[in-house]
């Protein structure tokens, strides 16, 4: 899968590179850095995103790059942990039918192998980690800026090594991103110690609507909480990994009404728990400890059958332990 990727991009001067909508560490630091170094190597890069880069990521330097710009000239695709064409977001949907060739680089088990090339490992814990090999391959010098970069990545996508996707491999890499000037420390502070005033507010409002029943938490971020909190979003380290933390809890989720008639849908489980099949099973994907999705209709509507499903992944989940005792 590397050759065939190597092959793709060898073959191409001027790259598009597309991270996904509601851009996350992961999303942004593996373009970023795959920019940096394609660019090192004579090479020409766009960096593109649906949606604007949230302010938590504004440490990462070249995050000011990332627009909507339009596929021109250009002669490559690569798409940068997108699970699926959803994942691309309203400015890019149309660009796998413009028949230019599609490196999809992601590590969701999810995906859906839509590239004309597909370098999609689901034992990465983050597309960073699959970056760092590529680049390894292409005998790429890290310097502290890429460290930086895919540091980021894996530290986001981890919630700072804490999720059951950490490996061994996860750890040799990122002790070599810090041995080359990566700062753990940094990267913590900015993206999860960092946080406005007004999202705090917020997550007050949503803490005060939690809701305990049984092993499952889950909370609502309407529009009127954001509208009274001054604020759009509850920003990339959301909420939902702090309702996980409930002692009784093994899923949790929380609900975000948008301006269309579409519910976002946050879940996140402990170790060992895989709620992927509820996203799925509503449109979404994501890994077995953090997933999502969009699902339409009010909330209302969303919120009874979103509980219902879960709640049958999880009384399954159980029955797949005892069998396995
Ligand atoms: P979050 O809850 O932080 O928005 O997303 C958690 C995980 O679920 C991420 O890995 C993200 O890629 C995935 N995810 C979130 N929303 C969606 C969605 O609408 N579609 C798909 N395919 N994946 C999603
Ligand atoms: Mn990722």
């Amino acid at each position: 899968m590397t050759h065939e990727a190597g092959q793709l991009v060898k073959d191409a001067q001027k790259l598009f590179l597309v991270a996904h909508v509601d851009p996350d560490g992961d999303t942004i630091g593996s373009t970023l850095a795959l920019a940096y170094a394609l660019r090192g190597m004579g090479k020409q890069c766009t960096v593109a995103c649906s949606d604007p880069v949230p302010g938590i990521l504004s440490f990462l330097p070249g995050v000011e790059e990332f627009g909507t710009p339009q596929v021109t000239d250009h002669d490559l695709i690569i798409t940068v942990d997108l699970s699926d064409p959803g994942r691309l977001g309203p400015a890019y949907g149309h660009v796998l039918a413009i028949g230019l060739p599609v490196l999809n680089i992601d590590h969701h088990v999810t995906n859906t192998g839509f590239g004309t090339a597909n370098l999609v490992r689901s034992d990465a814990a983050a597309t960073a980690e699959i970056i760092f090999d590529l680049l390894g391959a292409w005998n790429v010098t890290l310097d502290q800026l890429l460290a930086t970069y895919l540091l980021t990545g894996i530290v986001t996508d981890t919630r700072s090594f804490s999720t059951s996707n950490t490996t061994p491999r996860t750890l040799e890499i990122s002790s070599e991103l810090v041995a080359a000037g990566a700062s753990l420390i940094d990267i913590n502070e900015h993206y999860y110690k960092r946080k406005g005033a007004e999202t705090l507010r917020l997550w007050g409002q949503m803490l005060s609507q939690m809701q305990l029943d049984g092993r499952l938490v889950w909370s609502v971020n309407t529009l009127e909480m954001r509208q009274e909190c001054h604020t759009n979003s509850d920003n990339g380290d959301g909420i939902v990994n702090l309702l996980v933390t409930v002692r009784e809890a093994q899923a949790a989720i929380v609900f975000k009404e948008t301006q269309g008639d579409t519910v976002e849908i946050s879940i996140r489980s402990r170790p060992g728990v895989d709620i992927s099949p509820i996203a799925v099973h509503f449109g979404g994907g994501g890994h077995p400890q953090a997933a999502g999705a969009m699902v339409s209709g009010s909330l209302e509507q969303v919120i009874p059958s979103v509980l219902s499903k879960t709640r049958e992944v999880l009384d399954s989940d159980d029955l797949g332990r005892r069998v396995e005792s």
